[in-house]
């Protein structure tokens, strides 16, 4: 059985860009009770952008505070429950922030017209309608959250992806001008997240030439964002990191990530690590897995002097180390494409445990 990709319906890419929102959002106000609601990063409240946003009488600007953990499926049912009860039935909304805001957007989308807590939906094709529509503006390159069919929660139990072609945004603005002002330490680990994504693409059974042909120029523009001539953080970089990190998405929807997102999702769910700092942690010491690129990835680390420590495993208590293999072991599709669908012959939750005690 092959993936039948659904793609995101319309993507504008380009400096200023954000400045077209409000006549994308035209047409789109005719629906359900024509208002829209606008998930923004907190870091934007009081900013210009803010003020750019464009509303109309009726809308909800909600600012969310992401840090320092993950969204949850309360957060997305108590952003649901809210504007049902107090405002209606939205037309659209819009997510103007990094992975973790373009994930509420997602599932909030989908919980508008699906009854019951967003846990219950957590996993592949459990959503049973279609939600309202939803535009997502990524503030910060690297997730793919952007592309992706996936809105990735942390539940009471599980961090598991809203999973299903519904969750894909039917709308995206690309503006690189938005991404200028991410703090360095944080534009590395985000933008990590894509290289890891190309990498662990390739790096397994389900990786294929659509695949691939997405990777590879990914990971290029990669190669010259962070060890270029002009590597760093400046607005040529920007403009290619936005587009490597929707290639990145691109593909590894169409192969699969690996030991080293589960790995990051053990560290996530149990110690609230954020995604991109998690990867960053694991991939380190994955060298079985990925060879070569792990050293590519350190001079990367070096070459932007970033912060990345050693030892984490010696704070870590038994229990929490069995918590996170198991988190991890229980992310099949993942093990598979690393390791072949008989993955349960070659790795057992004690190696998983191992892996953790490196880190
Ligand atoms: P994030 O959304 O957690 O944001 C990271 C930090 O950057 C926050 O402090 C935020 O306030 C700040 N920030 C964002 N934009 C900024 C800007 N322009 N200027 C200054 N600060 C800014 O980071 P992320 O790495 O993009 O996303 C991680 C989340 O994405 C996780 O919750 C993860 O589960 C999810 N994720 C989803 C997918 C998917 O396919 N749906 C894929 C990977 C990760
Ligand atoms: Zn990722």
């Amino acid at each position: 059985m092959y993936n039948n990709f659904k793609n995101i319906e319309k993507v504008v890419y380009g400096r200023g860009a954000f400045d077209q929102m409000g006549d994308i959002l035209e047409p789109v106000r005719k629906e359900n009770d024509g208002f829209i609601v606008f998930v923004v990063d907190n870091y934007f409240r009081g900013k210009d952008l803010v003020d750019r946003i464009p509303t109309k009488a009726g809308d909800l600007i909600e600012f969310i505070d992401v840090d320092p953990y993950e969204p949850t499926t309360d957060q997305v049912d108590e952003l649901r429950d809210y504007v049902l009860e107090n405002l209606g039935m939205p037309a659209g909304i819009v997510g103007i922030g990094g992975g973790a805001i373009m994930d509420i957007a997602k599932a909030t989308s989908l919980m508008f017209k699906n009854e019951g807590s967003s846990q219950l939906y957590q996993g592949l094709n459990l959503v049973k309608n279609p939600g309202i529509y939803h535009l997502g503006v990524p503030t910060i390159s690297g997730t793919g959250a952007e592309c992706s069919m996936t809105a990735v929660l942390t539940g009471p139990t599980k961090k598991l992806g809203l999973k299903c072609d519904w969750t894909v945004f039917n709308q995206v603005i690309l503006d690189p001008e938005l991404t200028a002002s991410v703090p360095k330490n944080q534009w590395f680990y985000t933008g990590m997240d894509t290289y890891i994504h190309d990498i662990e693409a390739e790096s397994g059974i389900f990786y294929n030439a659509f695949s691939k042909a997405y990777g590879d120029q990914s990971v290029q523009l990669c190669r010259e964002i962070f060890l270029g001539d002009n590597a760093g953080q400046t607005p040529e970089n920007d403009e290619k990191l936005m587009i490597a990190s929707l290639f990145g998405g691109l593909s590894l929807t169409y192969s699969e990530v690996g030991a080293c997102h589960a790995l990051s999702y053990g560290l996530s769910k149990i110690l609230g690590m954020k995604h991109g700092y998690a990867n960053c942690i694991a991939f380190n010491h994955l060298e079985e897995f990925y060879g070569d690129a792990v050293n590519e990835f350190r001079q990367m680390v070096d070459m932007h002097k970033i912060d990345l420590p050693q030892n984490l495993s010696a704070e870590w208590t038994d229990e929490q180390v069995r918590q996170m293999a198991e988190v991890s072991y229980n992310l099949p599709h993942m093990w598979t494409h690393a390791l072949g669908h008989d993955w349960k012959d070659k790795l057992t939750l004690e190696d998983i445990e191992k892996m953790f005690r490196r880190l």
